[in-house]
């Protein structure tokens, strides 16, 4: 027994010399101090020596315990000390490290666009006026020459709310909405958000326009010429040459859709305008004598245009983006380059 005693002292301190971690350091503890442990397994083996050894024996096996448990109490707190000093380098600062730049805030290209376009209007006499999304049929189509039944509506893949209320297709409806309310001479330009049942590369089921208009005694076709040549300039810093083919609008009488030349290639030919020098960027027209009657002006007296633009399809041209989907994505890495 008194041997035993010796050999387990010596047994722990070799071991415990080899415990390189907190996780071999709970194994020696199971191993020598646990419930089933050589310790407690030679405290309950003193029940059988001898009555008169008892209590040297008892003393010895406590003494040896004692030891073997404040060996083990000093090596913890060397491994946690030494734990907690290598995690407290791998902490430190680094002050020469240049410092993390907070992600600012920035417009949206669309809205830039849209500011853009306003602006460029503005400079021009324009003012800016906005309208519901959620639009009566009336304003949408009725009002606009496109009664019931005529085969515009079907170009126009309407997203109806009930019978009589609809998002609005475009941003038309403003027109006729200041027009009720306002005597010319009007210049207005109205920007927004409209709605189309239609998806991919080219068209979002959202997008955004802006209609411009401008009533007046002796408006001609030279007038809505001169402000889309001005505002064509001033949108893409160059003097780009206008192109207007002959087209149908039920609201505008003639109609003309507008080209510009290709500002990548200017009218050479390239990818981005399929090779034909020409870039389609709005539709416009004389305002139609029909519209005129319907909010109570006198077409013999004023005349006017119109025209609408999409604001998507100037900024694409504008940084030569050939997905409209990409504006939507919310990816920071495509927005934060505007
Ligand atoms: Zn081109």
């Amino acid at each position: 027994m008194e041997q035993e005693l010796v050999n387990l002292r010596t047994k722990a301190g070799q071991q415990l010399a080899t415990v390189e971690d907190i996780s071999q350091l709970e194994d020696f503890r199971i191993q020598f101090l646990g419930r089933k442990g050589q310790c407690s397994t030679i405290m309950k083996s003193l029940g059988k020596v001898p009555i008169e050894d008892k209590p040297r024996l008892g003393q010895m096996a406590n003494s040896v315990k004692k030891e073997i448990e404040s060996l083990y109490d000093e090596k913890r707190q060397l491994l946690l000390s030494n734990t907690a000093s290598s995690s407290s380098q791998n902490d430190s600062i680094d002050l020469t490290l240049p410092g993390r730049k907070p992600e600012t805030g920035k417009l949206h290209p669309v809205t830039q666009i849209m500011n853009e376009v306003c602006a460029i209007f503005e400079s021009l006499g324009f003012s800016v006026a906005e309208g519901p999304d959620v639009e009566h049929d009336h304003y949408n189509f009725e009002a606009l020459n496109i009664p019931a039944h005529h085969p515009a509506r079907d170009m126009h893949d309407t997203f109806y709310v009930s019978d009589s209320i609809l998002l609005r297709t475009h941003t038309s409806p403003m027109q006729a909405r200041i027009m009720e309310t306002r005597q010319p001479p009007l210049r207005v330009i109205a920007p927004g958000k409209v709605y189309r049942c239609d998806s991919d590369i080219t068209h979002n089921p959202m997008f955004h326009q802006v209609e411009g208009f401008l009533v007046d005694r002796d408006v001609s076709f030279a007038d809505l010429k001169g402000v889309l040549t001005v505002f064509t300039q001033k949108m893409f810093d160059k003097e780009l040459e206008l192109r207007f083919r002959p087209s149908f609008f039920p609201f505008t009488e003639p109609s003309a859709e507008v080209d510009i030349a290709c500002v990548i290639c200017e009218g050479k030919g390239c990818r981005v305008c399929k090779h034909t020098g020409w870039l389609e960027i709005l539709g416009s027209g004389m305002i139609d004598p029909e519209v005129f009657k319907m909010v109570g002006y006198d077409p013999e007296v004023y005349s006017g245009f119109a025209f609408g633009l999409g604001i998507e399809r100037i900024a694409m041209l504008k940084y030569g983006i050939d997905d409209i989907r990409l504006y939507y994505e919310n990816d920071l890495r495509f927005l934060s380059q505007f």
